[in-house]
């Protein structure tokens, strides 16, 4: 049965290509038009018409539901019932577009629901004209992008406060590492100038205990020199563009050539097997002299071999950088990533930056990096790159 309240002759013009369609499949008269009102009715958006004045004359069950105002008590109404009371103005305006014979699409604004809270709506108006072509009304279809306006906010809020803390974080770290620079520096040239001075007359324990003083101001100083870099690589957009990865891995290689000789070290790769991935070549040149200075480090009774390679996969490439050293236990396959986070603290020199700085760039890079070990069996470090922008 046709809802009284909802003409499908008064929104025909709103719903023409349904009606076209509708009419490829056989519907006319009577038939078009019951279905039509049938469609009406079922939507979920409010289909609303109003005369010129913007007296509302057909209200769907979606329209009650969304500005919870019945059919009977719209309909012969002024739509600017609905207009909160700062956005009077809103509706004449759009009758004076619509008598133009103008089409308003997608507008979004605000409307009050019955029980007085706002709506945020996404708004559709078209002429209605008689069987002349004169204008005789507005048909309106509006959707209630409330809760999508909701999401948007909660999004955009949670991406400002993330980039407030962000820029806290930097400030933070920047700040105490730099200031924590000077006292140390004083510290460890007194240490220094008192071992070298009166070490000679210290015994025992009293020159092991300075000596040790001295030790951990060093490996201060560079921890401390580490987190101003990590500091300063926080939140930067880093340019990128097409590179060729085996230049990238033959920069790190040159970078590394004493430490690669002193080892005896043979870092293997074919240079026409590496891909061309989308990136920024000094992050990468460092991502990769970063894992190639680890397996070198970190090598077992035989000379340190290294093999890097890719393979492709969905949207770009997974890179390997195999080593034969130690190995890492699978229960430090994660810590080994955290910031100064090491499994050596005395054996092997670092400050447990390397891997955490490998990390960011490869997330900034939108890809992901892991390990495969196990103790005594060496370690491939594998990380994700895209083949092209946006893949
Ligand atoms: P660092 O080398 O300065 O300690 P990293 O962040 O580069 O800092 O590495 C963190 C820890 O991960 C290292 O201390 C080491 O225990 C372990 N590690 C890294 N790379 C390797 C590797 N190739 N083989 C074995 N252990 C490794």
């Amino acid at each position: 049965m046709l809802n009284r309240a909802c003409s499908s002759k008064d929104i025909v013009l709103e719903v023409t290509f349904i009606e076209v369609e509708l009419q490829g499949a056989g519907y006319k008269g009577a038939a078009l038009e019951s279905l039509l009102a049938a469609i009406v009715e079922s939507s979920d958006d409010a289909i609303i018409s109003k005369d010129l004045r913007g007296i509302v004359t057909s209200w769907n069950s979606g329209a009650e539901h969304i500005f919870g105002y019945t059919a009977d008590e719209m309909i012969g109404q002024p739509i600017a019932k609905l207009a909160p009371l700062d956005m009077q103005d809103e509706m004449p305006a759009i009758l004076v577009r619509i008598r133009r014979g103008e089409r308003v699409q997608h507008y979004e604004t605000v409307r009050m629901h019955k029980e007085g809270r706002r709506l945020n709506i996404s708004l559709t108006v078209s002429p209605i004209r008689d069987s002349f072509g004169t204008i005789i009304g507005a048909s309106k279809i509006a959707r209630d992008i409330t809760d999508r306006k909701l999401a948007e906010r909660t999004v955009t809020m949670q991406a400002d406060r993330l980039m407030r803390a962000n820029a806290d974080l930097k400030q933070f770290a920047y700040v105490t590492s730099h200031d924590l620079q000077e006292p140390l520096r004083t510290v460890l040239t007194c240490t220094e100038m008192f071992l070298n001075k009166y070490g000679g007359t210290l015994t025992g324990d009293a020159r092991r205990w300075l000596e040790l003083s001295v030790e951990a101001a060093r490996r201060m100083t560079e921890m401390i020199k580490d987190l101003l870099t990590y500091a300063q690589s926080l939140g930067e957009d880093l340019p990128m563009q097409a590179i060729h990865s085996s230049e990238v891995v033959e920069w790190a290689v040159n970078n590394l050539h004493i430490a690669i000789q002193s080892s005896g070290a043979a870092i293997i790769f074919d240079k026409s097997r590496l891909p061309v991935v989308y990136g920024n070549k000094i992050a990468l040149a460092q991502l990769f002299q970063n894992l190639l200075s680890n397996a070198l480090k970190y090598h077992g009774p035989q000379p340190p071999r290294v093999e890097i390679t890719a393979e492709p996969a969905e949207g770009g490439w997974v890179f390997a950088v195999r080593d034969n050293g130690i190995g890492i236990a699978p229960v430090y396959h994660e810590r080994i990533f955290v910031l100064f986070q090491r499994l050596f603290a005395r054996e092997y020199p670092g400050t447990g930056i390397g891997l955490t700085l490998c990390r960011k760039i490869v997330q900034a890079h939108g890809g992901e990096i892991w390990v495969e070990s196990e103790v005594g069996k060496g370690a491939t470090f594998k990380f994700t790159l895209k083949a092209k922008e946006g893949s």
